[in-house]
C-alpha cells in the first residue's frame, strides 16, 4: 500500500460531528488530517437553524432553574409510551445502548461547545427547534449566527441580531476557528471514496482513499478513521431501502446544494463489512425525515431555508423560491392536475416538551390521553397517480396573479427557476397544464383535468365547503390571469437510521463485531430517533475522546 498522507486520526466530514471529533482528538494529542468534499466546512450544520437539544444538567438548565439530569434524559428518549398525535411512538426503538450514551455526555457536549468557541444565545432552553427532545423538561439552545457570512446570503447577519438569532452558521465557524487553533489539518475539495481494511471483512480500518481535483491520494489514519459524512438524503437507490417512495423527483433535498448527502460514508462503511441499524426511527412518520415544502417554484425549496442570490452556492440553487404565508393562496395538485389533500395541512410531528400534557414517564396513559390527528398530508402527496409507479410524482402550486398580490411575490428570476422547469406560467389554465414539461413530469398534464379541478376548487370557495378534501373555509378562487404552476414537491431532509455503532461509535459489523479503528457518528449512525445537530455533536465528541483513549 502505498500511502500519500499520514495521521493518527483521519476524520472525514467536517459538518457537524467532524469537527467536534478532529478537535477533541487534537487537543488529545493525536495529529488529524479531517477530509471535506466541498469547497467549505460545515455540511449541513453551517446552513441549518443552529437548535441544538443538549441537556441533562447543562449549565444554563441550571442557571435557570430547570432540574434535568442523564438518567432523566435517558428514560425520556426510551420512553416506550410517547406517541404522537398520529399513533407513532418516537422513542420506542431507540438503541438504549446509544441513548445512555448520548445522556451521559449531552452536558459535557454542550459545556465542551461553549469552552471552544460556540456562543448560545442568552436565554432559557426551550423545545422551539421541534428536535425530539423528549417530554420532561426544556432541552434545546440556540447558537448564535455571529458575525461571520452566511452560507445562504454570503451576508453576515444584521449586528443587532448577532448574539440572539439561532443559526448553525456561529456553531460551525467557532468549531473551524477552534479546529484551525488546534492544528487540524482540514483538506477541503477532498472526497472519500473508500475506506481501506486489512482484508475485505477482517482485521483494522487501515486508511481511507480520496478525489482530489482528478487525483487519487491514499491517507493512512493510524490509530482510526472517523466517518462523519452525514446522511444519505442524495442517494436515491440507498433511500429508498428505507422507503420506496422516495423516487428520483424528491430532488429538492434540504442542505443541497451547500453539500451533498450521497451515502458515501455509509457505503464505503458497508464494502468492509458495517452493518445497518434501527430502520424504524427512518420510516416511523414522524420528525423531518421528510417535510411539506416552505417555497414553491424553485428546486430546493425546504421549509427553513431560502438561498438568496449573494450565497456562494446560488449559481448550483438557482432560485430563491415563493416563501409562502398562506396556503389557502393556492392550490397543490399532482401530476395529473388532481388535488390530492388539504393544501392548509401539515406535516408530521416530533414528541417535545410539553406535547403531552400531562406526561407521566412510562404511563400508558400517555397515549391515551392524546388527541388522535393523523397528519396524512405527505402520504396523499407520496402516494402517486395509479399508474403503477412508486412515489407520488411533482406535486404543483397552482395559483393566479391575484395569489400574487397578496402574498407579495415576484414571480420572475432569480425568485423562480424558469429555465430548469420548476417553474411556468400563461394566460389560460388549459395552456398552463400543456407547458408543464420538465425531467419529472413523467406524463403530460391534462389541461382538461386542471380546468375541472380549478372550477370545482372555485365553487367550494362559493360553497363555503371543500367537500373533496376538507380544507376549512376555502378562501380564494383561482380566476384571475397570468395562471402559474411552481413546483411543490416534498423535501426529503433528515435521517436517523443508517450504520450501526455502539456507545463509543465504533462500527458493528453483520456479526456484531466491532470493525477495529472505524467510528461513525452523526446523521446517518443508527439507533437514535432525534433531528440533527445535537445527537451529532455528541457523536463526534464521544468518538473523538474514544479514538483519543483506544
Ligand atoms: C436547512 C437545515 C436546517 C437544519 N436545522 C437544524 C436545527 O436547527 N437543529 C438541528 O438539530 N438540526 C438541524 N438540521 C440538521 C443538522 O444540520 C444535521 O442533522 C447535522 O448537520 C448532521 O451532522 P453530520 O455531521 O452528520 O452531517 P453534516 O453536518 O451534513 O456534515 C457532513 C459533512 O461530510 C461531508 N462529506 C460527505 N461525504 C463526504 C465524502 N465522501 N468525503 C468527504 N466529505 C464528505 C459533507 O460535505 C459535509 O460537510 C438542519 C439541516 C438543514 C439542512
Amino acid at each position: 500500500m502505498k500511502w500519500d498522507r499520514e495521521a493518527d486520526i483521519v476524520v472525514i466530514g467536517s459538518g457537524a460531528t467532524g469537527l467536534p471529533a478532529a478537535v477533541v482528538a487534537r487537543e488529545a494529542g493525536a495529529s488529524v488530517i479531517l477530509v471535506e468534499a466541498e469547497e467549505d466546512i460545515g455540511g449541513h450544520a453551517i446552513i441549518s437553524g443552529g437548535n441544538i437539544p443538549l441537556g441533562g444538567g447543562t449549565s444554563v438548565q441550571k442557571k435557570y432553574g430547570i432540574e434535568d439530569s442523564p438518567d432523566l434524559l435517558f428514560r425520556d428518549l426510551t420512553d416506550w409510551s410517547v406517541v404522537g398525535p398520529n399513533g407513532f411512538p418516537d422513542y420506542r426503538y431507540n438503541d438504549r445502548e446509544i441513548i445512555r450514551a448520548f445522556a451521559d455526555n449531552s452536558a459535557l457536549t454542550f459545556e465542551w461547545l461553549v469552552a471552544h468557541g460556540v456562543v448560545f444565545v442568552d436565554k432559557a432552553p426551550d423545545a422551539l427547534g421541534r428536535n425530539s427532545l423528549g417530554n420532561s423538561v426544556p432541552r434545546e439552545m440556540h447558537s448564535a449566527v455571529m458575525d461571520w457570512p452566511m452560507a445562504y446570503t454570503g451576508e453576515p447577519a444584521e449586528p443587532a441580531v448577532q448574539r440572539t438569532r439561532s443559526s448553525g452558521n456561529g456553531l460551525m465557524r467557532s468549531l473551524e476557528v477552534a479546529a484551525k487553533k488546534a492544528g487540524v489539518e482540514i483538506l477541503l475539495e477532498h472526497r472519500m471514496t473508500r475506506i481501506y481494511r486489512q482484508a475485505q471483512n477482517s482485521g483494522p480500518v487501515l486508511g481511507i482513499a480520496v478525489d482530489y481535483k482528478d487525483i487519487r491520494l491514499n491517507i493512512r489514519g493510524h490509530k482510526a478513521v472517523i466517518i462523519g459524512t452525514g446522511g444519505s438524503t442524495g442517494n436515491v437507490n440507498f433511500r429508498r431501502m428505507f422507503d420506496p417512495r422516495l423516487t428520483e423527483e424528491y430532488c429538492g433535498l434540504a442542505g443541497m446544494p451547500w453539500s451533498d448527502q450521497d451515502a458515501s460514508g455509509e457505503l464505503a462503511a458497508m464494502a468492509i463489512g458495517a452493518s445497518l441499524w434501527g430502520f424504524y426511527n427512518q420510516t416511523g412518520e414522524f420528525g423531518s425525515n421528510v417535510t411539506k415544502p416552505g417555497s414553491n417554484g424553485c428546486q430546493y425549496n425546504y421549509r427553513h431555508l431560502q438561498w438568496m442570490p449573494g450565497s456562494p452556492v446560488f449559481d448550483r440553487a438557482r432560485a430563491t423560491g415563493l416563501r409562502v404565508a398562506n396556503w389557502q393562496d393556492l392550490i397543490l395538485v399532482n401530476m395529473l392536475g388532481k388535488r390530492f389533500y388539504d393544501e392548509t395541512g401539515g406535516q408530521y410531528i416530533a414528541n417535545n416538551y410539553n406535547s403531552l400534557d400531562p406526561y407521566i414517564q412510562g404511563s400508558w396513559l400517555n397515549a391515551k390521553n392524546l388527541e388522535w390527528n393523523p397528519n396524512n398530508f405527505l402520504n396523499a402527496a407520496l402516494a402517486g397517480i395509479d399508474d403503477g409507479h412508486n412515489g407520488g410524482g411533482p406535486i404543483w402550486a397552482i395559483f393566479d396573479s391575484d395569489a400574487v398580490a397578496r402574498e407579495e411575490w415576484v414571480p420572475t428570476p432569480p425568485y423562480v427557476d424558469i429555465a430548469a422547469g420548476f417553474f411556468f406560467g400563461a394566460n389560460r389554465l388549459a395552456d398552463l397544464a400543456e407547458k408543464i414539461v420538465m425531467k419529472y413530469q413523467r406524463v403530460p398534464m391534462p389541461p382538461a383535468s386542471l380546468e375541472e379541478i380549478v372550477a370545482r376548487h372555485n365553487s367550494f370557495v362559493d360553497s363555503g365547503v371543500d367537500e373533496d378534501f376538507g380544507k376549512p373555509s376555502p378562501m380564494y378562487k383561482i380566476g384571475n390571469p397570468p395562471f402559474y404552476a411552481a413546483w411543490a414537491t416534498p423535501v426529503v431532509h433528515d435521517i436517523r437510521a443508517r450504520l450501526r455503532i455502539n456507545a463509543k461509535c465504533q462500527v458493528i459489523d453483520m456479526s456484531g463485531e466491532v470493525i477495529p479503528g472505524l467510528y461513525f457518528g452523526g446523521e446517518a449512525a443508527g439507533g437514535f430517533s432525534q433531528h440533527g445537530l445535537a445527537r451529532a455533536a455528541c457523536q463526534g465528541y464521544i468518538a473523538g475522546n474514544a479514538v483519543s483513549t483506544a
